[in-house]
């Protein structure tokens, strides 16, 4: 496929994404790298609690997962991936796996750091729980972010609504997440909030429900992922038992173009889907076909000659931190 037609050009001119947001103000490509910085999660040590969310399997966080928590190397491996398969020379380093903001405050500034020293990593992202974000490391990214580093926090939250969040054991409630986003917006740092779509009990109505509240509270960037069921997982054993139907992909999609329609046109979209390893992949099948996913996410919003922020209902004076 040319580059002229790849589906995420096609589909930039209707959702205002992140990789866009980069190009214009870096003024090339740049990729998000994903790193393993070695942290673990309080909702599988025992903090919070044992086993994790029900969906969570080590694996889906991708091939990063496996490997060892040294920063230059595996800086230095994506870089090249990446610029083979995209061209893009600048990155941001994205501190994907498990919760990395869970450490003491030197180590999470030791390995931020070891990734920011690299001229050619923009910035960071840092994905974490809402439960896990202390002022110290609040701070910590201010400071990046005062000296001129791309700096994002990224929540993941998945559904606003608490009797979902205790259905699928995550160990925290919307709260939380208030409590975060508005220190994170305090020190001028920008949110991205993850969202799961198709949780146990949940449809269309209790994801735009979810929408509202995160942008009630205010944004700067969303992930959208629909719930694959991924092996050795409580959700696994819930979908072998016929007790947990994925959504279909009209469903993911049409969920996805309403949501898109009531975004605010200046939120930026980090992500309109996901995957996981064919390895640990059960279901739902689509999961696996990434562009397909997009595909149809396009081709619905243009059959509904429609794009981000045309049902948008918050006022036009949405004020995000990152705007540009
Ligand atoms: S918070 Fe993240 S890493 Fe921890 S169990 Fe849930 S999905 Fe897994």
């Amino acid at each position: 496929m040319s580059s002229s037609t790849r589906p995420e050009r096609v589909l930039s001119a209707r959702v205002n994404t992140f990789g866009q947001y980069l190009l214009r103000r870096y003024g090339q490509r740049v990729h998000k790298l994903a790193l393993n910085a070695g942290f673990t999660c309080p909702n599988r040590d025992g903090t919070k609690g044992i086993g994790g969310c029900t969906f969570c399997n080590n694996v889906s966080f991708g091939p990063n997962a496996q490997r060892p928590p040294e920063i230059d190397p595996q800086l230095d491996a994506g870089r090249q991936v990446l610029a083979k398969r995209t061209g893009a020379r600048r990155f941001m380093a994205y501190f994907q796996t498990y919760t990395n903001t869970y450490a003491e405050i030197a180590v999470l500034r030791a390995r931020y750091e070891a990734a920011l020293i690299h001229p050619d990593v923009v910035g960071l992202s840092v994905g974490t729980r809402p439960d896990c974000v202390s002022e110290a490391v609040l701070d910590l990214l201010a400071n990046y972010r005062a000296r001129g580093k791309e700096v994002w926090l990224e929540l993941g939250l998945q559904s606003a609504d608490d009797q979902t969040l205790a259905r699928i054991n995550r160990g925290h409630g919307f709260a939380e997440y208030r409590t975060a986003v508005t220190a994170a917006h305090r020190r001028g740092i920008p949110v991205c909030t993850h969202l799961i779509i198709g949780l146990p009990g949940e449809g269309r109505e209790a994801a735009l429900n979810t929408l509202d509240r995160v942008l009630e509270l205010g944004v700067e960037g969303l992930k959208l992922h629909p719930l694959h069921v991924v092996k050795h997982t409580r959700l696994a054993i819930d979908w072998q038992q016929g007790a947990y139907q994925p959504l279909t992909l009209e469903d993911y999609v049409g969920i996805c173009a309403d949501l898109i329609e009531r975004t605010p046109a200046n939120v930026l979209y980090h992500r309109l889907t996901g995957t996981a390893s064919p390895e640990i992949l059960l279901a739902p099948e689509w999961c696996s076909r990434k562009w397909a996913v997009l595909n149809a996410i396009e081709a619905e919003l243009f059959r509904r000659h429609t794009r981000q922020g045309a049902r948008c209902a918050v006022p036009l004076n949405y004020k995000l931190i990152n705007s540009a």
